[in-house]
């Protein structure tokens, strides 16, 4: 984009100028007529007005110009040449409301596909909304229904957007962000992480479980209930989570360090998710782990995910997903002395291991379990 000239930012300030002293003026008046400032409808009319100067703004500083008579062609992805053919305009939604951006537009004559360098520059590529609406319909979009999250831009930004839209930005990032972690477990699973320096971590937890979460009808299209014949309505969701222990309380129970739990989910297959909670567990330093363990209720899926990381970092036969064992990975895995499966709750197949009866040690005291799980967790 060029540098806005003089005469451009002379306009925007012109143009602001004259908004804020047409707000000014009304809210004067009105305090005069009746002695009162209703401060609610005067900061929110500020706020419309310093928006639409705003967005007044944006749209002078993305005007962009004809290109230069030696730039009017581009490469096309199917190794011909897009040529310029003009200037076209889209509105856009920005954090100051509707702003237009008009910008030049290359045709392919080849295999006709058009590009706008531009929104790839601007990130505006196939969108109408800017990086900053779209981190907001993320934001609003990620805890609650997505009307909630229309009604929270419209109250906390002042932006008029649909449901639907909230739904679609708030989906288009969660897929973003779930393909960046795939790459991210590929790159686990293939022992090609970085690896994250620090002192070492006396016990690492590993714990996981699954429960159902109810789901819209095409989520389960073709799916089993639990209940035969029944049409299934949740689907189950595999939580995960790491944390650290350094310390013991008096009477001997481990305690949480504080603040060091880490969470992932998503509704996937165990294989899937034993990546997920796999890369979890490097990401927050498993290779520095002097113990891991994992805290499952006994599920089939958990014991297996367990075993098949045990595997894993345990030299000198990695099976299945492990194969690929780089030698320093090797050594560090060599250190670490231990590896335990703590099994907790009711599962009927408990692990009866002897690392795992260390751990239950509470079962001993009788109900004492839940407090064990209570501090812990
Ligand atoms: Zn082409």
């Amino acid at each position: 984009m060029e540098r806005p000239g003089k005469k451009t930012a002379a306009r925007i300030h012109q143009e602001i100028t004259r908004q804020v002293n047409q707000l000014l003026s009304r809210i004067f008046a009105e305090r005069g007529n009746h002695g009162l400032t209703d401060l609610e409808a005067v900061e929110n009319a500020l706020r419309v007005v310093l928006h639409q100067a705003g967005a007044a703004a944006l749209s002078e500083l993305l005007q962009f110009d004809v290109p230069a008579p030696d730039q009017r062609q581009l490469p096309c992805p199917c190794g011909h040449h897009a040529q310029y053919r003009e200037l076209r305009s889209k509105l856009v939604l920005t954090v100051v409301g509707q702003a237009q951006v008009s910008r030049p537009y290359y045709l392919c004559p080849h295999c006709h596909q058009g590009q706008f360098p531009a929104d790839v520059e601007l990130d505006i590529k196939d969108t109408e909304f800017s990086p900053g609406v779209r981190r907001m319909h993320a934001l609003v979009g990620q805890d609650a229904p997505f009307d909630h999250g229309r009604e929270q831009m419209k109250v906390l930004a002042g932006l008029e957007v649909t449901a639907k839209s909230v739904e679609r930005i708030a989906e288009a990032i969660g897929e973003d962000i779930a393909q960046r972690e795939r790459e991210e477990m590929q790159k686990a699973i293939q022992l090609d992480l970085p690896v994250v320096g620090g002192p070492s971590i006396p016990v690492l937890y590993v714990e996981m479980d699954g429960t159902g979460v109810p789901v819209v009808k095409k989520e389960t299209v073709g799916r089993q209930a639990k209940t035969d014949g029944q049409p299934a309505h949740t689907r189950e969701v595999k939580l995960g989570c790491v944390f650290t222990q350094t310390k013991c309380d008096k009477e001997g129970f481990p305690i949480r360090d504080p603040d060091s739990t880490t969470y992932t989910g998503a509704i996937e297959t165990a294989e899937e998710f034993g990546k997920r909670i796999y890369l979890e567990a490097c990401q927050r330093g498993s290779s520095r782990a002097v113990k891991k363990v994992v805290i499952g209720d006994g599920a089939e899926w958990i014991r297996n995910l367990a075993d098949l990381h045990r595997s894993l970092s345990r030299p000198p036969t990695p099976v299945g997903v492990g194969a690929q064992v780089a030698p320093q990975r090797r050594r560090e895995a060599e250190s670490l002395d231990e590896e335990t499966s703590a099994v907790a709750g009711q599962g009927k197949n408990r692990n009866t291991g002897p690392h795992a009866a260390r751990h239950r040690c509470n079962q001993s005291r009788g109900n004492r379990e839940d407090s064990h799980r209570g501090r812990l967790l």
